[in-house]
This record gives structure tokens, sequence and C-alpha cells, in this order.
């Protein structure tokens, strides 16, 4: 029964999330703070869903405790404070929130485009120290000028669509053959972007290809006085190439937004200590450097709540695992699994072989009205709909796949 569900919510999870949770019936015990590990401990015990965000560490030490969990929602895009491989060998589901954000990031990067063809960051830095400095020269329109767009996901394509909006030529390059939105052009590859762009963004993953993707080599190719910015990930930006780049006068401004190692929280110094050229960075002109805030807005984290509170209502309530990190996405859409003597196995399992013979033998005795199985690794997810079952088998049935060497966690839903 939802009224069952017990959820925990901590570190202030977005109204918009807790208020879908809620409304199913569930549970639910929303913290402002993250818990230090005893008391983290003590509380996963008695949950079957915890919601968190980047601060609450779900180790191995504390999964290992959390006996009733099925689901993990992380309220944000990183994933990387819960061990995501121990979720998975328990049958632990975790849910993010990867895209929410994205209009956001692409709105910055608009913003920063004006900002740096106006130098209106030196300018205001000027004024703020009490100097007026009213130039002309180098300062541009936008209208008219080319945007190359270096990865064409979420981001890239939505920011082509506001380029062009504003009078941009948009050009891109993306390792995949992506449809054009408007008049948007793909390039074969990323010298002919760079060659031709007046403003060059990156939007790319975090991947051993992406590092350093924009290096010494790459500034050479790009067009004389023409601007960077990244709002992806700080390992795709050769730092120290650009701060190069930028005093030979070939790079004209640059917006950074994200760097190779990001101070711990707010109030910390951006130093040497923790970027060797943190210091030349900082010293350079026309140059926007902002703290990783490209998703932040109150948008963005209500769209995050919205998106991390439905995959666990879908989770909880019919066991599809679409868009979830460690396990394989399976989705059944079933009209009958509410209805009587209908019910929905739920079998995270050992992918060894052998397993689907037994758990089919296990099924055979009722009606398999549809059945899908996909694997993720050595961990396997079968869903399948039952009819034909009353609900004094549902127990049986249980019992007889939690008895098989290969089971992970089994549930029913009827
Ligand atoms: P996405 O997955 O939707 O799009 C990435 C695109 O890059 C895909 O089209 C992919 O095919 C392409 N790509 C991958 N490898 C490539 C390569 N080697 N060369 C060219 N193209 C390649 O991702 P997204 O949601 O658009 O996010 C893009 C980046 O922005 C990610 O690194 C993400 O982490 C980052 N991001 C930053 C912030 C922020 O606060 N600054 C917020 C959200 C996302």
């Amino acid at each position: 029964d939802t009224q069952d569900i017990k959820i925990l919510l901590l570190e202030n999870v977005n109204q918009s999330g807790r208020d879908i949770l809620a409304a199913q019936g569930y549970q639910v015990e929303a913290l402002k703070t993250s818990l230090p590990e005893d008391q983290l401990i003590e509380k996963i015990r008695q949950v079957h869903v915890i919601g968190i965000r980047s601060k609450t560490k779900l180790s191995e030490k504390v999964l290992r405790e959390a006996k009733n969990l099925i689901v993990v929602g992380c309220f944000c895009i990183g994933t990387n404070q819960v061990d995501l491989d121990y979720a998975a060998r328990h049958g632990i589901a975790v849910f993010n929130s990867p895209f929410a954000n994205s209009r956001s990031v692409a709105e910055l990067v608009i913003a920063e485009i004006i900002t740096l063809a106006r130098q209106l960051g030196d300018r205001s830095n000027e004024l703020h120290r009490g100097t007026w400095n009213k130039v002309s020269s180098k300062c541009w329109e936008i209208r008219g000028k080319t945007l190359g767009i270096i990865g064409y996901g979420h981001i890239g394509s939505q920011l082509s669509v506001l380029a062009e909006a504003m009078g941009m030529s948009v050009i891109y390059y993306d390792i995949l053959n992506l449809m054009a939105l408007g008049t948007a052009k793909q390039m074969p590859t990323l010298s002919a972007l760079l060659n031709d762009a007046d403003f060059v963004t990156c939007h790319v993953p975090e991947l051993p290809e992406t590092k350093n993707m924009i290096g010494a080599d790459q500034f050479e190719q790009m067009k004389q006085g023409s601007y960077l910015i990244n709002a992806s990930r700080g390992t795709v930006v050769d730092i120290p190439a650009l701060i190069n780049a930028s005093r030979n006068g070939k790079i004209a401004g640059s917006a950074l937004d994200v760097y190779p190692s990001e101070p711990g929280g707010n109030g910390d110094y951006f130093t040497n200590d923790l970027n060797p050229w943190a210091e030349d960075l900082r010293s350079l002109k026309n140059i926007i450097l902002t703290p990783h805030i490209g998703g932040s807005t109150e948008e963005a984290q209500r769209a995050i709540g919205v998106e991390v509170g439905e995959a666990l209502v879908r989770y909880v309530n019919s066991g599809v695992t679409l868009g979830s990190v460690n396990l394989p996405e399976v989705n059944l859409r079933s009209l009958t699994m509410d209805e009587p003597n209908h019910a929905r196995v739920i079998y995270v399992h050992h992918n060894v072989p052998g397993v689907l013979r037994k758990v089919n033998e296990i099924l055979g005795d009722h009606n398999v009205d549809k059945q899908i199985t996909d694997n993720k690794g050595d961990v396997a997810y079968l869903m399948a709909d039952i009819s034909d079952v009353r609900p004094g088998q549902i127990k049986e049935i249980s019992d007889s796949l939690e008895a098989l060497s290969s089971r992970i966690m089994t549930r029913i839903l009827y």
C-alpha cells in the first residue's frame, strides 16, 4: 500500500518534489540539511526511499544498513556521492535529473556572448572601482556573428535556437549526425568549426575523448580575436593554453563556469593552491569567471524536484526504471496491472545462465501476459505482468523467487 511507503528527504529537497511524493499518500519526512553518518545510518534502516542532493554520501557502509531501501533519488545532476555499483548489486535503483537545467545553462551562455562582445565585465569592474572608461574599439554587436557549438545535445541545441533568434549564424560539431534546428549547420570536423566561428562554446560531456579537447592546437585554428566559452566540464579546456592564447591576443575574451578542480563550498578561495594557474587566469582581461552556476536557477531546482519526484513515484508504484543511472532501463506499459487477479513481478537478479528458465517455472503456473528483461553488467532486471493469480498465491511466488540463488531483490505489485 502506498501509505506504507516511508520516504526520507534530506538537504532541503525542492517543494515541487515533496508535493509529488506526498500526493501519493507516502509517509514523507523532509529535513533541511544532510545528516552525520551515524544518524543517517539510524534513519536509513527504516525507509524505502531516500531523496538526497550532493552532500549526503551514500557509501557502501551506509547502504549496507539500508535493509528496506528500494530506491535513491538524487535531486541534482551528479551521482558520484552514491556507491552506484553497490546499490545496483543490492537491487537499489538510483535516479537523478540530468537535463532539468539545460535551459538555464543555455541562457547563461547567451548572456556571456553579449557580455564578452561588449567587454561588460571589465567596464563594470572599472566603474565599481570608480573609473569611467567609455570604449567602442573592439566592442561588437552579436548580430551576424557566427556561433560555433561543440556538442549539440540538450544544451547545445537549445542554445542554437536562442542564438539564431538574436541574429547569429550557428554552426555545430558533434560526433553524432544530428538534425540541425532552424538554419544551423553541422560541420564535418572540429577544425572546420574552429576556423569559421567568432564565438566557440563547449557543451560536451566529461569523457577521456573530451579531455583538453580545446588546447593549444585548437586555439591556433580559431579566428584572430574570437571568443571561447566553457560551461560544460572543467576538463574540456586546457586552461594554460587558454591563458597563452588570451595573452597573445588570439582570444579576445572568454567565459568559464567550470574548472578542473573546484572549491568545496561558498566562501572558499579560488587560488593557485587549487589550480596552479588560478592567479594568471584571474588577471586576464575580458574574462568572465563564474562558480559553476550554469544550472543554478529557481526554475531548474523546481524542474529537478518534479523530474526526480516523478521518477520515484513511477519506480515505487510500477517498477519502471526509465532514467535509472545504475539499473537496466526497463518499461512495460500495462493496462491490467491494477486489475483483480493481476500482478506485476519484479525480479532483480545476478546475470547468470539459466535464471529465466527457473523464473518461468515459477511464473508458468499463471498466465504471463507480458515479460521483459534487460541487464547492465552483472545485474539483470526482469519485469513480468501475470494474470490468473489469486492474492493468496503472491507470497508463494515471492518466496520461490527469493529462494533462487540468483536473487538480488523481488517485488510483487498487485
Ligand atoms: P548531452 O548529453 O545532452 O549532449 C552532449 C552532446 O555532446 C551530445 O550530442 C554528444 O553526442 C556530444 N559529444 C559527446 N562526445 C563528443 C565529442 N568527443 N565531440 C563532439 N561532440 C561530442 O549533454 P548536455 O545536457 O547538453 O550537457 C553538456 C555538458 O554541460 C555536460 O558536460 C554537462 O555535464 C554540462 N553541464 C554543465 C552545467 C553547469 O552548471 N555549468 C549544467 C548542466 C550541464
